[in-house]
């Protein structure tokens, strides 16, 4: 029986932040309840009629939101790595699992990770000197974030963009060091032109590949040349652009991925993270989403 095509999301969500509500906590000395901004995100992301949904990644830039909770790590202008990188207190488990709760039984929880390579890349280390050592010790950091997401999310995405720019030799076994055994299906999203990495991706230890096959349609020629049997989460809508696509320039756009991966397209999705759309065009990029994969799924 032909896999059914889920929709979902990458990661972040615009949100409408209260500046007025900011004050009012950081005079009142307490902590500015994030919740609300979740509540937000998860509310556009079921309301679209997305299968698979993220907490929107609202409270914090995706580097930060991770760095911040790891010993080893002090956050200036940019996170400076001071002593060894280690694993403390659970990152982003309390905003799962308090999504979870908001959610539908029929939609699915992705949790998502910034992959070790990418957070490396966007630290300044002043203690190992060694990017290799610093880029496995966020890996066993993330191990152990996504053991404790198991139980809540159905989903674990590992985000790292900066592998489209460079991509280290040991990318293999570095997401191996998160993924290996984990008991729920793992996706890499990997954005911006990936077409000359596509032979080390499709042998990635993961069972989904993420790219923006929206705003890089050329990478559907590429993927050609290479045998890859991975399961296909396709950018179907742009995450950079405000043009909202129509519903059927988004399913001719699938059918040209499922001309070419068949089966194996199991997801569409935005291309990346929508935090930087207005909170109206990403939702209807999403509604436009979830119609179009209705209408592949043939309801
Ligand atoms: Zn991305």
């Amino acid at each position: 029986m032909k896999q059914k095509l889920k929709t979902s999301v990458i990661g972040s969500y615009p949100i409408s932040i209260n500046t007025q509500d900011l004050i009012k906590d950081y005079f009142a000395e307490q902590q500015t309840s994030w919740t609300k901004y979740i509540n937000q995100a998860v509310h556009d992301m079921t309301s679209a009629g997305i299968n698979y949904v993220s907490d929107g990644q609202t409270r914090d830039p995706f580097i930060q939101l991770f760095t911040r909770k790891l010993k080893g790590c002090r956050i200036r202008e940019r996170t400076e790595i001071i002593g060894r990188v280690e694993y403390q207190d659970p990152i982003t488990v309390p905003d799962q699992i308090y999504t979870k709760r908001l959610l539908p039984r029929h939609v699915g929880l992705i949790g998502v990770l910034t992959g070790p390579y990418t957070l490396m890349k966007s630290s300044v280390d002043s203690f190992y000197h060694d990017e290799k050592e610093l880029a496995f010790d966020f890996a066993t950091a993330l191990r152990k974030e996504a053991e404790l997401l198991l139980k809540h999310v159905d989903l674990i995405s590992i985000d790292e963009p900066v592998f489209s720019n460079e991509l280290p030799q040991y990318a293999n076994e570095l997401i191996q060091k998160i993924t290996n055994g984990l008991s729920r299906p793992t996706r890499l999203h990997v954005c911006g032109d990936v077409s000359r990495i596509i032979p080390q991706l499709v042998d990635m230890p993961v069972d989904i590949l993420s790219h923006e096959f929206k705003a890089s349609p050329h990478l559907f020629d590429v993927f050609q040349d290479y045998p890859c049997r991975k399961n296909m989460c396709v950018g179907a809508v742009r995450s950079d652009d405000v043009i909202v696509e129509s519903v059927e320039e988004i399913v001719t756009h699938v059918k040209k991925a499922i001309a070419i991966f068949d089966t194996n397209v199991v997801q569409i999705a935005p291309d990346c993270g929508q935090r930087l759309l207005p909170r109206d065009i990403a939702f209807q990029k999403l509604k436009n989403l979830a119609a179009a994969g209705e209408i592949l799924n043939g309801g």
